[in-house]
C-alpha cells in the first residue's frame, strides 16, 4: 500500500488552513510516519505535482489522500474517513508488527528503528545509529524527504546565506512550505543580504530572520567595543554567542529538529560528522546534515545545474562566508575555511552553533 497526501499551497506560499490542521492531527497522533509521500498543489504553479494529480483525479478540495493498493487508487477527501478506513487498520497492523519485533529484538519502532526515551528533551528519539546506516549511502534529498515528512513543520533549515542555499532549493522542491531561518548577526555582508532577498523572490517564500537580543548586544558593545572580537578566541566566542548562539537556542527550543549545511570536508573539526545526530547542546533535538558526505564540487555542481541563486562573494574568493569583519577571501591553495577568523588556530574555528557536549 502506498499513501500520498496532497496539500495545497496558497498565493502567499503558506499551506492552506485545513492542510495545516490535518498535518497537525497526523503529527500529534504519530500518524505522519504512515504517509509515504507528501506532494503539493501550488496555486501559483498549475504544473506542480499536486495540481496535476488534483486535475487527473478530479478533486477540487485540499487536502486529500490517495491510497494505492494492488493497482487500485482510492481517494479520501476527509481525514476522518481516511482514518477510519485506512489509518486505523495500518495502525493496528503496525502495533502487531512492533509487538512481534519487540519479542524478537527488543524495543523497536514500526520501522525496526529502536526508540530511546533518553534524549535530553525527554521525547522518544529514533535510533540514530540505525538511521545513519540507512541514510549513509543515500542522497541529501532522500534524507530531507524523510526529515520533512516526519517532522515538518517542527523542523527548519538554519541557512547561513552561503553555499548551503543548495539545501533551500532541495527542501522547497520536496515541500514548498519548508521552514528556513537565518541568523542576522547585524554584521553580515551586503552580498549575503542580497542573496536572502534573491531567494525570497525566486521561490516566493518568507525566510525567518533571527536577530540578537538587543539588550545583550548593547551591553556587549558598551563594555567591549565594536570590534573587540579581534582580541582573541574568548572575545570572538562571546560575540558569536550573543549574535548567533543565543538567537539559535531560542529558535531551536521551539523545534523537534534542525537542518544544517555542514560537510565533512569543510574543516578539521567536522571530519567525523554524521548525517543524523541528536544535538545535546540544544535540548536533544534531531540534527540533520544532509550534505555531510558531499564535497565542495558536489555542492557547486548542484547550484549550477539547478540555477540556484548564490552569494556573489563566492566569485570573489570567499569559499566560506560568515560575518563581514570575520571573513576574508582566501588565496589559491589555502584551506576553504582559512578566511574565517584567520587570527585563530583551525581547531578553535567553530562559532558555537555546532558543538558536541563532552
Ligand atoms: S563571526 Fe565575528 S562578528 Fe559575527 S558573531 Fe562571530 S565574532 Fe561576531
Amino acid at each position: 500500500m502506498e499513501i500520498t497526501l496532497v496539500k495545497k499551497i496558497m498565493e502567499d506560499g503558506e499551506e492552506c488552513k485545513k492542510c495545516r490542521e490535518v498535518s497537525e492531527r497526523l503529527r500529534s497522533g504519530d500518524e505522519l510516519r504512515f504517509i509515504d509521500k507528501v506532494v503539493y498543489a501550488d496555486v501559483r504553479d498549475p504544473e506542480s505535482e499536486g495540481s496535476r494529480l488534483a486535475r487527473e483525479l478530479d478533486v477540487e478540495i485540499a487536502p486529500f489522500f490517495i491510497v494505492e493498493e494492488g493497482g487500485e487508487k482510492t481517494i479520501y477527501k476527509s481525514y476522518m474517513v481516511f482514518k477510519k478506513n485506512v489509518l486505523n487498520k495500518v495502525l493496528e497492523a503496525a502495533d502487531i508488527e512492533v509487538e512481534n519485533k519487540r519479542k524478537r529484538t527488543g524495543d523497536t519502532d514500526a520501522f525496526g528503528i529502536s526508540m530511546a526515551s533518553s534524549a535530553a528533551n525527554g521525547k522518544n528519539s529514533p535510533d540514530i545509529d540505525a538511521l545513519n546506516k540507512k541514510f549513509e549511502g543515500k542522497s541529501p534529498q532522500e534524507l530531507l524527504e524523510w526529515g520533512l515528512n516526519t517532522y515538518h513543520p517542527n523542523i527548519a533549515l538554519a541557512w547561513s546565506g552561503a553555499e548551503d542555499v543548495a539545501i533551500v532549493d532541495m527542501m522547497l522542491r520536496i515541500n514548498p512550505g519548508s521552514r528556513i531561518f537565518t541568523l542576522d548577526t547585524g554584521r553580515l555582508n551586503k552580498e549575503t543580504y542580497d542573496l536572502i532577498d534573491a531567494v525570497r523572490k525566486k521561490y516566493g517564500i518568507k525566510v525567518e530572520v533571527l536577530l540578537p537580543d538587543s539588550a545583550e548586544a548593547e551591553k556587549m558593545l558598551r563594555e567591549r567595543g565594536m570590534n573587540f572580537f579581534y582580541e582573541g578566541a574568548e572575545a570572538r566566542k562571546l560575540c558569536c554567542n550573543v549574535r548567533k548562539v543565543e538567537p539559535l537556542k531560542k529558535m531551536l527550543a521551539s523545534l523537534d529538529g534542525w537542518i544544517t549545511g555542514l560537510r565533512r570536508d569543510q574543516a578539521v573539526t567536522r571530519t567525523a560528522l554524521n548525517k543524523i545526530e541528536i544535538d545535546d547542546a540544544f535540548g536533544g533535538i534531531l540534527k540533520l546534515n544532509p550534505l555531510a558526505g558531499w564535497s565542495h564540487d558536489d555542492v557547486w555542481d548542484y547550484i549550477r545545474k539547478n540555477d540556484v541563486p548564490y552569494n556573489k562573494l563566492h566569485d570573489m574568493g570567499y569559499p566560506s562566508i560568515g560575518c563581514a569583519p570575520c571573513t576574508r577571501a582566501v588565496e589559491s591553495g589555502e584551506d576553504i575555511r582559512a578566511g574565517r577568523w584567520w587570527w585563530e588556530t583551525p581547531e578553535s574555528k567553530e562559532c558555537g552553533l555546532h558543538v558536541k557536549k563532552k
